[in-house]
């Protein structure tokens, strides 16, 4: 029905979170950076420190939007609370 349709593959490049295509973690199911103890989290952050090619985007991602949940740029929760705490001091 559709063949005559070109179809042009859509890469939303100029996405504010266009580089999450680009992170380690699109190789793992989501749940993995969402843990729920501290074995979790740190599996997640391995992979996130094994030379994941956006790892500073997405922990700036995840300060700039204050996300609460789950394992950004190779940093817990806590660990995002304290260099939040910690910039907030530096200003
Ligand atoms: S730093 Fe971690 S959570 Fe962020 S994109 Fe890379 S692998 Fe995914």
């Amino acid at each position: 029905m559709h063949s005559n349709i070109p179809v042009t593959p859509v890469t939303d490049t100029d996405s504010a979170t266009a580089w999450m295509s680009l992170g380690n973690c699109r190789n793992y199911p989501p749940a993995t950076f969402f843990p729920s103890d501290g074995v979790g989290v740190d599996r997640a952050r391995k992979i996130c420190n094994n030379g994941c090619p956006v790892k500073d985007q997405c922990l700036e991602y995840a300060l700039a939007e204050r996300i609460e949940h789950g394992v950004w740029g190779g940093a817990s929760e806590r660990e995002r609370r304290r260099i939040l705490k910690r910039r907030k001091l530096a200003v």
